[in-house]
């Protein structure tokens, strides 16, 4: 039997139940992904006309809500397309996609044996998100977790690969950084955005249609 995605929604909603910051209609959803969105752009810009270091560890205070930021639009977007998350995913997801950094922390301190040769370290690789993916397949009961940590691993790369020196995304196959221009990345912010705001409008198809929810 088929539901539609307000239908799945609400579902999400009771069993993310103890979450209470997650957005809990479409509507809202797309306001939060304006204001993620508005909130990564916008500090992007200030820190690009600063013309300031993205390596130095100030860049953290601007990279890494930019990180939850994007891992968190992508999860509502995952949400609004009507899939279920438990709450153990949402949660993994999140604190992945920044408690990854924390392999940059031996290469302030001077020591190079997970950086050396690599733009990032080593745990920022595909191969990563692979071996979780794989993990969760093999272990049911992990799944969540290790699905989840896959998701915040994977959002955590969208936003490194177009920024500072990109990623060495083919460890341990190559160390060449694989690097894209962060028009994609902000343009696919802001065609996300738009796409929110037309549908939040008064009088877009969504909010016209009977039944739509508008909470
Ligand atoms: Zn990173």
């Amino acid at each position: 039997m088929s539901r539609t995605p307000a239908a799945s929604f609400d579902r999400n909603t009771v069993y993310l139940e103890s979450l209470a910051w997650i957005p809990d209609s479409p509507h809202r959803s797309r306001i939060v992904i304006l204001a993620l969105t508005a909130w990564v752009l916008g500090f992007d810009l200030l820190w690009a006309l600063s013309s300031a270091d993205e390596g130095s560890l100030l860049y953290g205070l601007i990279d890494e809500p930019a990180h939850l930021a994007t891992c968190g639009i992508a999860l509502i977007l995952v949400l609004l397309s009507g899939q279920i998350l438990s709450r153990t995913f949402v949660l993994s997801a999140l604190l992945a996609s920044v408690v990854i950094d924390l392999d940059h922390l031996p290469q302030h301190l001077g020591v190079e044996t997970i950086t050396a040769g690599t733009p990032r370290p080593y745990v920022h690789c595909a191969l990563a998100v692979i071996l979780l993916c794989v993990g969760g397949l093999v272990l049911p009961r992990g799944r969540p977790l290790m699905f989840g940590v896959a998701f915040g691993f994977a959002a955590h790369l969208a936003r490194d690969v177009v920024t500072g020196p990109g990623v060495a995304l083919a460890l341990p196959f190559s160390e060449s950084a694989f690097r894209l221009p962060y028009l994609l990345y902000g343009g696919a912010l802001v065609v996300v955005a738009g796409a929110c705001l037309a549908s939040t409008m008064p009088g877009s198809l969504r909010s016209a249609r009977p039944g739509a929810e508008q909470r």
